[in-house]
């Protein structure tokens, strides 16, 4: 299998989240990924560099003013002079236009960075600094990489990239990521794969972003096995299970909230239920977050190491064209091996295809 990488994913350092307003140290570091792709490396899968995402693939999924702003935002703001007064060295939202805020109606574009960041930002975790683009646009690049082996014929790939994306929506950006990599895949496979295509979302947190994308369109399906984010978890305001998409796209959103400390069993019958709402597709892409291990510091969840493999499995006995996205996980001493056990179990279920 072919795992597309870039060094470039490396330079974005948030060094730090805002939470609660006060500065912490941030999980979502450059370390995460390059264990990852060293894992997979020594594995015996081949590391491949990504081709440049083009505008028109961003477009598809994302506003170009969300694009604009995150490719300009760090040199704005030290033209600005946050990083000096008042000593700000991260581009960080202060105010937000909520929807009532302006009677409904479109807010103005403020005229100031600072409020800028607030009109595509939801929440202050979320830190643009130096290397963020590259990092960002780096990422991208690797899912339509990927997306291009397998239209050309290879049954799997991997994109192994940070940032995370499924919390990035079609105009907003928040929980550590910028744009959505499995979003951009998956409206990349539509076309020359056709209808529909599916994400199956394993992170252990609901992918708001990606549901927001294709909530009103049937030709791309999401499901998220996630912690219930009535238990008091992020994202907080969406991953219920009433929300089930609309218009062209009612019924091709499935949302299956578990509660803290869920383990494989549970889980793994949700996962049932999201490859059963993919039953059908020509394509899937999986958003592979390995934060639903026990150990993670992220979530609640206690998926193990064989949880994640058997979910592979799962997966790979559909036989389907699948690109698999890195998302979440946070526990460096497990993420390379949880990604890897996986891979094996997605791989060992497709080399002897579909089990009908
Ligand atoms: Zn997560």
């Amino acid at each position: 299998m072919k795992v597309v990488y870039s060094p470039d994913l490396t330079r974005h350092d948030p060094a730090a989240e805002i939470w609660v307003g006060v500065r912490i140290v941030g999980t979502e570091v450059a370390r995460r990924v390059e264990l990852v792709a060293a894992a997979t490396e020594a594995q015996g899968h081949q590391l491949v560099a990504p081709r440049s995402v083009t505008a028109a693939e961003l477009e598809a999924v994302h506003d170009p003013g969300l694009v604009e702003f995150l490719r300009t935002a760090w040199s704005r703001w030290q033209e600005s002079g946050y990083p000096r007064e008042p000593g700000q060295d991260r581009v960080v939202p202060y105010v937000f236009p909520l929807y009532s805020f302006s009677s409904g109606r479109p807010p103005r574009r403020p005229a100031s960075l600072a409020a800028l960041a607030g009109l595509y930002a939801f929440d202050t975790m979320t830190l643009i600094g130096p290397g963020s683009w590259e990092a960002i646009e780096a990422a991208a690049s690797c899912a339509v990489t990927a997306v291009d082996l397998v239209v050309a014929g290879e049954q799997v790939a991997f994109a192994a990239v940070r940032p995370p994306g499924h919390h990035a929506g079609r105009d907003f950006y928040g929980g550590s990521c910028y744009l959505n990599s499995s979003a951009i895949a998956a409206s990349r496979l539509v076309a020359p794969m056709g209808e529909p295509v599916s994400v199956i979302d394993l992170d252990a947190h609901h992918g708001n972003g990606t549901q927001q994308i294709f909530y009103r369109r049937a030709d791309v399906r999401y499901g998220s096995v996630h912690i219930d984010p009535a238990a008091g978890y992020f994202p907080h305001f969406l991953g219920f299970a009433d929300e089930r998409g609309e218009g062209p796209g009612e019924g091709s959103n499935l949302n299956v909230p578990i509660p803290p400390g869920t383990g494989d069993r549970e889980w793994l019958s949700a996962v049932g239920q999201l490859r059963d709402l993919a039953e059908g597709s020509r394509a899937i892409v999986v958003s592979l977050g390995v934060d639903a291990w026990s150990g993670d510091p992220e979530s609640p969840l206690e998926v193990t190491h064989d949880g994640y493999r058997t979910a592979g499995t799962l997966l790979g006995e559909m036989g389907l064209p699948t690109v698999i996205v890195l998302e979440g996980g946070y526990d460096l001493a497990e993420i390379a091996a949880l990604t890897t056990s996986f891979l094996e179990g997605f791989l060992g279920a497709s080399s002897t295809g579909p089990s009908g």
